[in-house]
C-alpha cells in the first residue's frame, strides 16, 4: 500500500470550497496519510495571515501590544474558510484564543524566538481548526499532530531554521498514526524547546522533511495550476504540460525562472528517491506533474522545457594576461558578493569574463530570503562597473543592458548530435543574433544569451522559436504513444 504525503499551500487552504475538496480527496483515497498545511492563503479584500502575524508580532516588539486591528484581521481569515464549512464562531474563536495565549509569552524568548512562536501560529490555527472540520463534519479519522509534540526539530537562526537530523527519526513514528495526521508546516522547536520557523514558504519543507522520514511513496504539491509547463504560458501560446521531469532538470529549469517548489525542499526527497507529484486541486483526477530521480527518454524530445529570464545584463571584464592572473576569478567574485549581487551565470575567454545579472540585483531591496530582514540600497550599475575597472585593474568593464538568457534543459541533450545546430538554426531563422553560448558541462543544458529587443520582442521570438523547434507537439505525441 502506498504512503502519500499531501502539501497543500495558502492557496489551497484560502476557501471553504477548497478545504471540501481536499477533504474528498481524503476521503477517496486511504493512501493519503498525511496532511500538511500552510496558514490561509491571500483571500480577497484581506492582507494575509502569515503577512499580518509578521506585522503584529514586530508592533509587539516595538510598542508594546499586539494592534487589535491586526488580530480582527487574522480572526477575520479564519471566519471566511471555516464558517461556510459549518464551524461555530464560537469554536473557531476557541481555536484562536491560542494567539492571545502566545502573544502572552513575549517575555520568555528574545525578540527573534517571539516572532518565530508568532509567525508560525499561523498553520498552527489552521491546522486545528482543519481538523475540526475533517473529524466533526466530514466524519473522517483524522488527528492533529504538533511538530511540539513530535520532536521536529529545527536548528540556526529562528526565523530561517534548517531540519535538525534527530528530527528525521522523530517524525517517522508519524507513519504509526492510524488516523490521516493533520500537520502544521512551516515551524517546529529547537533542541531547548524555543520556537523556530523555516524561511518563507517553509510548508514544502516540512512537507518534503516528513515524507523523507515516513520513506512516503510519493509527495503530493496541490496547486493552483495543472503541473509544470515546458515553457513560460505568458510568451509561449499554450506550451505543453511536463508530464515527467528529473530533479536535476528542475533544478536547471528553475535556476532561470521556473518557479515550482521550495528549492531546498527538494533535495530530501530527491536524495531519498521519492516523486513529487505537483497536482491541480480544481483538477484532481488528471496527472499533474511528476519530478522524480530518473525517467524514460524519448529521443524525439531530447528537450524537457526552456526557461528564460528576461531583464538581465552582461558585465564583460576584459584584461590582458587575464588566464595568468591566479585569483583573478576569485577577486570579481569577493567584490560580486560583497555588493551581495547575485550571478547568473559566467563565460570566459582568455583575456575577458561575461557576469550575466539580473538587473533587479542592482536595486534596492531586502537581501534575506527569510524574515530576518537585511535591507540594501540601490547600487548604481555604472558606478559598479568603474569600482570593478578600478579595483580589478582591468583594461574595461563593459555593461550590455536589455538582455535575456534562455536555458535549453533536458537530460535528452546529453550525447544527442546536432543539437545545437537545431538551436542555431531556430534563432537564425527568426533573425535572433546569439551574443553568448555555454553548455553546461552536464551536458543537460544549453545557455543562450541574445538581446531583449524593444519591448522585448526579440526574446519573445526566441524563446517561441527554441519551444517550437524541440517541444511542438510534445503533448499529442505522448498521447498518441499512449
Ligand atoms: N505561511 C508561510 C508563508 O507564507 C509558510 C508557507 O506558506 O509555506 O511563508
Amino acid at each position: 500500500m502506498s504512503f502519500i504525503v499531501s502539501k497543500f499551500g495558502g492557496w489551497a487552504n484560502a476557501s471553504a470550497e477548497r478545504l471540501k475538496k481536499a477533504a474528498d480527496l481524503f476521503e477517496s483515497n486511504p493512501e493519503r496519510r498525511i496532511k500538511v498545511n500552510s496558514a490561509i492563503g491571500k483571500i480577497e479584500g484581506l492582507p494575509k495571515v502569515t503577512d499580518l502575524l509578521i506585522e503584529g508580532a514586530n508592533k509587539r516588539i516595538k510598542t508594546g501590544t499586539f494592534p487589535d486591528e491586526i488580530k480582527k484581521f487574522i480572526h477575520d481569515n479564519h471566519y471566511k474558510v471555516f464558517e461556510p464549512l459549518d464551524i461555530p464562531k464560537s469554536r473557531i474563536n476557541e481555536i484562536m484564543d491560542l494567539l492571545d495565549l502566545y502573544i502572552d509569552q513575549y517575555e520568555k524568548y528574545t525578540p527573534d524566538y517571539f516572532r518565530a512562536l508568532i509567525i508560525g501560529t499561523g498553520e498552527e490555527l489552521f491546522s486545528r481548526l482543519d481538523t475540526l472540520y475533517l473529524t466533526e463534519i466530514r466524519k473522517l479519522n483524522a488527528r492533529y499532530v504538533d511538530p511540539r509534540e513530535i520532536g521536529h526539530y529545527l536548528q540556526g537562526h529562528p526565523l530561517d531554521g534548517k531540519i535538525h537530523d534527530m528530527s528525521y527519526e522523530n517524525l517517522a513514528n508519524l507513519r504509526n498514526y492510524q488516523q490521516i495526521v493533520v500537520y502544521p508546516g512551516f515551524f517546529g522547536v529547537d533542541v531547548k524547546s524555543r520556537p523556530m520557523i523555516y524561511s518563507r514558504g517553509g510548508t514544502d519543507k516540512t512537507a518534503a522533511d516528513i515524507a523523507k522520514a515516513t520513506h512516503a511513496t510519493i509527495y503530493e504539491n496541490w496547486k493552483d495550476v495543472d503541473g509544470i509547463y515546458a515553457a513560460d504560458p505568458r510568451i509561449v501560446d499554450h506550451p505543453s504540460l511536463i508530464s515527467e521531469v528529473t530533479y536535476k532538470e528542475i533544478r536547471e529549469l528553475s535556476y532561470i525562472s521556473f518557479d515550482v517548489l521550495h528549492q531546498e525542499a527538494m533535495i530530501p526527497v530527491m536524495k531519498a528517491s521519492i516523486p513529487i507529484n505537483i497536482k491541480n486541486l480544481l483538477k484532481p483526477s488528471e496527472n499533474g506533474t511528476f519530478i522524480v530521480n530518473s525517467r524514460q527518454l524519448d529521443h524525439h524530445y531530447p528537450v524537457v522545457g526552456v526557461a528564460h529570464i528576461s531583464d538581465v545584463c552582461f558585465i564583460n571584464v576584459e584584461k590582458t594576461l587575464m588566464n595568468e592572473e591566479i585569483g583573478f576569478a576569485d577577486s570579481i567574485l569577493t567584490i560580486f558578493r560583497e555588493h551581495k549581487v547575485s550571478i547568473d551565470q559566467i563565460t570566459t575567454g582568455i583575456d575577458t569574463m561575461c557576469l550575466v545579472v539580473a538587473t533587479d540585483q542592482f536595486e534596492e531591496k531586502t537581501i534575506h530570503t527569510g524574515i530576518t530582514e537585511g535591507y540594501r540600497k540601490k547600487i548604481n550599475i555604472d558606478e559598479f562597473a568603474q569600482y570593478l575597472k578600478s579595483w580589478l585593474n582591468a583594461d574595461s568593464v563593459q555593461i550590455r543592458k536589455n538582455k535575456t538568457l534562455i536555458c535549453v534543459v533536458g537530460e535528452g541533450m546529453i550525447h544527442t548530435v546536432g543539437l545545437l545546430n537545431r538551436i542555431t538554426k531556430a534563432l537564425t531563422e527568426n533573425n535572433v543574433n546569439i551574443e553568448l553560448l555555454d553548455q553546461g558541462p552536464s551536458e543537460r543544458n544549453v545557455i543562450i544569451g541574445i538581446d531583449s529587443g524593444k519591448k522585448n520582442e526579440n526574446a519573445f521570438k526566441a524563446v517561441n522559436a527554441i519551444y517550437h523547434e524541440f517541444l511542438n507537439n510534445y503533448e499529442n505525441r505522448k498521447k498518441n504513444n499512449g
